[in-house]
């Protein structure tokens, strides 16, 4: 495969740095990569800086990723080559940021009720970027509440345990348009194709200014990447997709496997091209 659009690093829920993401993936054939963060660039922009200090001679396209609630339904929303500087999209951030910190105040609230002594201010030391529950689980495991992160989830941070303490999310119209005001393309990523409301969703996506789909994910079978290209042929979309690695943690590699091949990535560059 060509490129992988859809990584996470440290900035947000990832465990690698910029660097080390940079280092594995030059071990690979992948000649590009998006650092997508959850609510998040400096990722994105500290592998951009390497890339062009250590010669590394990767295409860096700059990414972020959007969570979303549409209809009581959750999405992920992908930029790609958005423009770091718009002052649309940082302060989109900006406004995310602040509704994250909300968000994790509230969870050490309700777990200190319940005697669970974890502490903001520790949670925050841990964070590098966009603070979330993961970093409330390393905390957890800090205080020696839980052994690793999936018995932290478990037993303290599952959404049926907070109940109606979310992590922050905006509308897709929001995130599509905070995209394409900072001159990026809206990919709709990992989509559940099995929903029956899938194509119904996607009709009104694409009114918003969508402009692709995430193919390739290790969430999908081979079967389901069929679907999706004639979906996107059907409705002249481009194709993306990406590892969405987190760290090797979740037996996820930054990989040749769930990237996109040459063609798909020129497409995405030409539509790039037409846009400006
Ligand atoms: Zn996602
Ligand atoms: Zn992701």
């Amino acid at each position: 495969m060509y490129a992988d659009l859809h990584i996470h690093s440290h900035f947000s829920d990832g465990i690698l740095s910029p660097k080390e993401i940079l280092d594995e993936v030059i071990s690979t054939s992948l000649e590009s990569i998006a650092i997508t963060d959850h609510d998040n660039i400096q990722g994105s922009i500290e592998a951009q800086k390497i890339n062009r200090r250590n010669d590394y001679d990767l295409e860096i396209i700059p990414g972020i990723e959007f969570s979303c609630l549409e209809n009581r339904q959750d999405f992920h929303i992908i930029g790609l080559f958005i423009d770091y500087d718009s002052p649309y999209l940082n302060e989109t951030i900006d406004v995310m940021q602040k509704k994250r910190i909300d968000s994790i105040k509230k969870i050490v609230k309700f777990l200190n009720q319940k005697n669970i002594n974890i502490s903001f201010k520790d949670i925050l030391s841990l964070a590098k970027g966009s603070v979330g529950r993961p970093h409330v689980a390393l905390d957890l495991i800090n205080k020696r509440y839980a052994n690793n992160v999936n018995e932290a989830f478990d037993k303290y941070l599952s959404n049926k345990i907070l109940f109606n303490i979310r992590e922050p999310r905006m509308n897709v119209s929001k995130a599509i348009i905070t995209i394409k005001k900072s001159g990026g393309i809206p990919i709709w990523a990992h989509p559940n194709i099995k929903d029956i409301n899938f194509e119904k969703n996607l009709q009104e996506f694409i009114v918003m200014g969508l402009a692709g789909i995430e193919v390739a994910s290790p969430r999908y079978g081979l079967n389901r990447q069929e679907i999706i290209i004639n979906v996107c042929s059907k409705y002249n979309l481009l194709l993306s997709g990406g590892s969405d690695f987190h760290g090797f943690h979740k037996g996820i590699d930054i990989s040749s496997d769930y990237g996109i091949k040459h063609k798909e990535f020129i497409d995405i560059k030409k539509y790039l091209n037409i846009k400006k």
